[in-house]
């Protein structure tokens, strides 16, 4: 199968896709390059030509992850079970991460379920109190393990890339008054956050609903450090070397809408 053409457009392996070809991946965030939310149109040397396989494929096989038909639909299952087993392309985008620098899916180190978790559980016993709320986190990060906290981490990072939006930061500088600079943007993601899954996903489908409801001061800036803290603690070390490894942050996904937006979204519930 590694040397078949590209089953829509018919270009080679290691060739790039022909102009419009819906099998091409997106380079910033692994979805179907032609209906993604990017905004970016990437650049030549940027973009993912053709391997030979369909996109996914590959880490499906390196993870494990397969699926076979069931009377309800696919079903997880081992590579070997009899009958039909294609690799489980769903659960890849519905658990894995993107890595931007090495334009492929990696396993989570912290699932997003966890993550979410952490956050709605040290919400509800902080009484919505961003301060309280960050030091509660605190304490149940540092019982995490080193590759958690950084799990963590990179899952705050990718939630605050993908509310890196014009328009959310319109409604940031409305709800302040008319002003928002870069930094109150970023404290502003961190509320966002803080305040759950719900209330993130809101904000990023209809962002224009949190006016008028949300408190006239929605910064949360400690959400940001909470787990570069922790690992300092845990290893002695400064996170800015992992991040280092990290892809800058760059804006993304201005248009989130109907179901491609909603189908990228599912990675991050
Ligand atoms: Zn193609
Ligand atoms: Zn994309």
């Amino acid at each position: 199968m590694q040397n078949e053409q590209c089953p829509k457009c018919g270009v080679d392996p290691g060739q790039y896709h022909e102009s419009g070809c819906d099998v091409e991946q997106c380079p910033y965030c692994g979805g179907q390059l032609i209906s993604c939310c990017c905004d970016d149109v990437p650049p030549l040397d940027d973009r993912m030509p053709w391997t030979g396989l369909w996109p996914g494929v590959d880490e499906c096989r390196e993870f494990g992850w397969y699926a076979t038909p069931g009377p309800r639909g696919w079903v997880p299952c081992g590579q070997d079970e009899p009958g039909l087993v294609m690799e489980d392309l769903n659960r890849l985008h519905a658990q894995a991460r993107w890595d931007r620098r090495n334009k492929r899916f990696v396993m989570r180190k912290l699932g997003m379920s966890q993550f979410w978790r952490l956050i709605e559980n040290a919400k509800e016993a902080s009484g919505g109190d961003c301060g309280r709320q960050v030091e509660c986190l605190s304490g149940n990060l540092s019982e995490l393990t080193v590759e958690e906290i950084v799990g963590f981490d990179e899952n705050l990072y990718e939630l605050r890339h993908l509310l890196n939006r014009d328009d959310l930061w319109a409604v940031a500088a409305d709800i302040h008054d008319g002003r928002c600079s870069d930094d109150g943007f970023d404290y502003f993601r961190g509320w966002l956050i803080a305040q759950g899954v719900e209330m993130c996903m809101r904000g990023l489908l209809d962002p224009q609903s949190l006016i008028g409801e949300v408190t006239p001061v929605a910064w949360c800036e400690g959400i940001l450090y909470v787990a570069k803290e922790a690992y300092q603690l845990k290893t002695g070390l400064d996170m800015e070397e992992v991040w280092e490894n990290w892809p800058p942050v760059c804006r993304t996904a201005a248009r989130l809408v109907a179901a491609s937006g909603q189908a990228e979204l599912s990675r991050y519930l």
